[in-house]
């Protein structure tokens, strides 16, 4: 098997000012010496990006978006695209975040084009896929990433979808404190590469896997030993230095 670089990257969703982004990224960047195995990232509010960005100069650390408009320019009030995150330094962005699709309307097919946007100005994706919990207790779970996972990777060539790195998010785990069994996201990441060969035979072997829903210092490394949990996109626990970095360091 293709050996995997595990990736923990913090979501800060719409959390910190300038100020306090730039306290916390520096703050990671001095605990971080445990976890030289993992790529590691932060997605800060489009605000405080270009702050959190020259604040991690200097490190390995990612900078990511926490979302991104499919078109380059244009009449589009209130969006962001690539090439602008690009030139704040960004190297990652988060696509098809649930409360995206939940709250603001994000579907299969914005998913798909921004993936393609990001791809096109080299920029690495992590895309977003997960079940609700009504979906889940209906046994429909794996049929639902599924179908998000061909939504969103139509158009996309092997060479493309070896660049992208894909996160797992059980609606119902994310900001609840109740996180996926280790096995059952063992089951649906499995389901996920399994489908991901179907489509691009051993490209799959290569494709980050990440889990996200309330990942903590004391759940993060039975979930990463999974075989195929490659690593995670953690939304509260990355607010804390402390707590981020351990989950880093137990993906190492
Ligand atoms: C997320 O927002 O991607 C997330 C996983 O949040 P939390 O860790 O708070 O559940």
């Amino acid at each position: 098997m293709t050996s995997r670089r595990p990736m923990v990257v913090g979501n800060w969703k719409l959390h910190k000012t300038t100020a306090e982004a730039a306290q916390l990224v520096r703050a990671i960047k001095g605990k971080l010496a445990g976890a030289r195995d993992t790529e590691v990232g932060v997605a800060p509010v489009f605000t405080a990006l270009e702050t959190v960005g020259k604040a991690l100069e200097g490190s390995n650390i990612r900078l990511c978006g926490q979302d991104v408009h499919f078109e380059d320019q244009g009449a589009f009030t209130g969006e962001v695209s690539a090439p602008l995150l690009s030139d704040v330094a960004c190297s990652m962005c988060i696509v098809g975040h649930s409360e995206r699709r939940q709250l603001f309307g994000e579907t299969d097919e914005t998913v798909r084009k921004k993936l393609g946007a990001l791809l096109s100005h080299e920029l690495t994706p992590i895309v977003c896929i997960g079940e609700t919990l009504e979906q889940r207790e209906a046994g429909k779970a794996l049929d639902v990433v599924r179908g998000q996972l061909d939504a969103a990777y139509q158009g996309v060539s092997a060479e493309q979808a070896a660049a992208t790195v894909i996160a797992y998010e059980p609606v119902w785990a994310i900001g609840t404190g109740r996180t996926a069994s280790p096995g059952d996201a063992q089951e649906v990441h499995e389901a996920i590469r399994a489908r991901l060969r179907e489509t691009y035979g051993a490209v799959a072997d290569g494709v980050r896997l990440l889990y996200g829903g309330s990942v903590k210092p004391n759940n993060a490394a039975d979930l990463m030993a999974q075989g195929d949990i490659d690593g995670a996109l953690v939304g509260g626990a990355s607010l804390e230095a402390d707590s981020f970095v351990a989950i880093a360091e137990a993906a190492g």
